[in-house]
C-alpha cells in the first residue's frame, strides 16, 4: 500500500496508464483507517486500490493536475472540504442508485457529487464532577451567563466551529446567532486555543467545566494511555437546537473526481463503502456513526449516549460558511474577551 501511495505521489501513475482494475484515492484521512475496507474491496472484486495520503492542499492539487489527475476518489472529513471540492469543479455526479438509496438525503450532495460515509456529532464534553447530568440541553444554553468563565473551545475560525455556527444560522436569524456567539465568547474560561482534545485536558485540569468537541475524540483519547484520564473526567452531553432540531453533526465522506480515469471501478468502490458491513467496519475504526441508518454502530460509540441528529441538509449548513466566518470575525471570537468580569 505504502509503495503504491508513493508511486502516485511521485507522479508515476498518470491517466495514460490507467487500467480498469484499479482505483486511485486521494485521502485526507490516514490510509490505515480504511485499510480493512481496501483489503475487503480487493478481495471481493479483484480491483486494486492505491491511496495517496494528502494532508494539505488536496483541492489545489486536483485543480493543478486537471484532466491528467490519476485520482478517482477523494476521501476527506468535514462538509466544508466536500462542498469546497464541488465548488472548485474537481468533482462530478456519481449517478448511482445504490449510493442514493444507502445515504440519507441530508448527508449527500443534492446533485450526487459527494456522499457522507460517517457522521460525528459536535457535542459538549462536561466535567463529571462539576456539571450535573442534563444541566446543558441546547446549544443556545452555551450563551447563558451561568457558564461564565466555564467554557473552553478551539478557534472560532476552525472548520468545526464554522460548521456549528453555520448550523446555528440554519435555525436562527443572523442577529440571534451573533448575539449567541457573543454570549458564548463572554463565557469562555480562556481565549480559544488548541484542538478538541486540548479542551478536554483543560476540563480535567480544572481550567473549565465544559467544552465543545467532536464525538470521535472520546474514542481517540481512550486509545491513548496519556489521555485516558482526560476522557474519564468527562461525560458526553448531546445538546439540540432550541427550535427542537437535533444535535449538530458533521461528516466524513467521499467524492468522485471530475477526471476519474477509472470511473467504473471507482463507483463500485463507493458502492462497497456504503454497504452495511463496510459502513459498520469503517465507523468503528474511526469511532464515528455510520452514515447509513441500518448499519451497526460500534458498542463503544453507542455507549456514549443516544441522540437525535439534526436532519438539516449538510449542503445547506455548508452554504452558511461565509456568513459564519463573518460573524466569528465580527465578534472577534478568538480575541481577548475583555468581559466585565
Ligand atoms: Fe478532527
Amino acid at each position: 500500500m505504502i509503495r503504491s501511495a508513493s508511486l502516485i505521489l511521485a507522479g508515476a501513475i498518470s491517466a495514460g496508464t490507467a487500467v480498469a482494475d484499479e482505483v486511485n484515492i486521494y485521502s485526507y484521512r490516514q490510509p490505515e483507517l480504511i485499510q480493512p475496507l481496501l483489503d475487503g474491496f480487493t478481495d471481493a472484486t479483484g480491483i486494486r486500490t492505491n491511496v495517496a495520503y494528502i494532508n494539505k492542499g488536496l483541492i489545489e492539487r486536483l485543480k493543478a493536475e486537471g484532466k491528467r489527475s490519476p485520482a478517482d476518489i477523494i476521501l476527506t472529513t468535514d462538509i466544508s472540504r466536500l462542498t469546497g471540492a464541488k465548488e472548485a469543479g474537481v468533482t462530478q455526479t456519481v449517478g448511482s442508485d445504490v449510493l442514493d438509496a444507502a445515504i440519507p438525503d441530508n448527508l449527500r450532495d443534492p446533485e450526487g457529487h459527494w456522499y457522507a460515509l460517517t457522521t460525528r456529532a459536535r457535542i459538549v464534553y462536561a466535567s463529571k464532577e462539576r456539571v450535573a447530568e442534563g444541566e446543558i440541553t441546547t446549544y443556545e444554553d452555551l450563551a447563558d451567563p451561568k457558564w461564565k468563565g466555564r467554557i473552553c473551545t478551539r478557534s472560532g475560525t476552525h472548520v468545526y466551529t464554522l460548521g456549528l455556527i453555520g448550523a446555528m444560522l440554519a435555525h436562527n436569524s443572523v442577529e440571534d446567532t451573533e448575539t449567541w456567539l457573543k454570549g458564548v465568547k463572554s463565557n469562555l474560561a480562556r481565549e480559544p486555543e488548541g484542538n478538541d482534545r486540548a479542551q478536554v485536558k483543560a476540563i480535567w485540569a480544572g481550567v473549565c467545566d465544559i467544552s465543545l468537541g467532536n464525538t470521535y475524540y472520546m474514542g481517540a483519547m481512550l486509545k491513548d494511555p496519556e489521555q485516558t484520564e482526560w476522557a474519564n473526567s468527562v461525560r458526553l452531553e448531546f445538546p439540540t437546537f432550541a427550535d427542537g432540531s437535533g444535535t449538530h453533526v458533521n461528516v466524513s465522506g467521499v467524492a468522485l473526481t471530475s477526471s476519474a480515469p477509472n470511473r467504473e471501478a471507482a463507483v463500485a468502490f463507493l458502492e462497497y463503502l456504503t454497504s452495511p458491513d463496510a459502513q459498520a467496519i469503517y465507523a468503528a475504526e474511526v469511532s464515528e456513526y455510520p452514515a447509513r441508518p441500518d448499519a451497526t454502530i460500534s458498542a463503544q460509540v453507542d455507549s456514549w449516549g443516544q441522540f437525535n441528529p439534526d436532519t438539516t441538509s449538510l449542503a445547506k449548513i455548508a452554504a452558511n460558511r461565509a456568513e459564519a466566518l463573518k460573524l466569528s470575525e465580527r465578534v472577534d471570537f478568538d480575541g481577548a474577551s475583555g468581559s466585565d468580569g
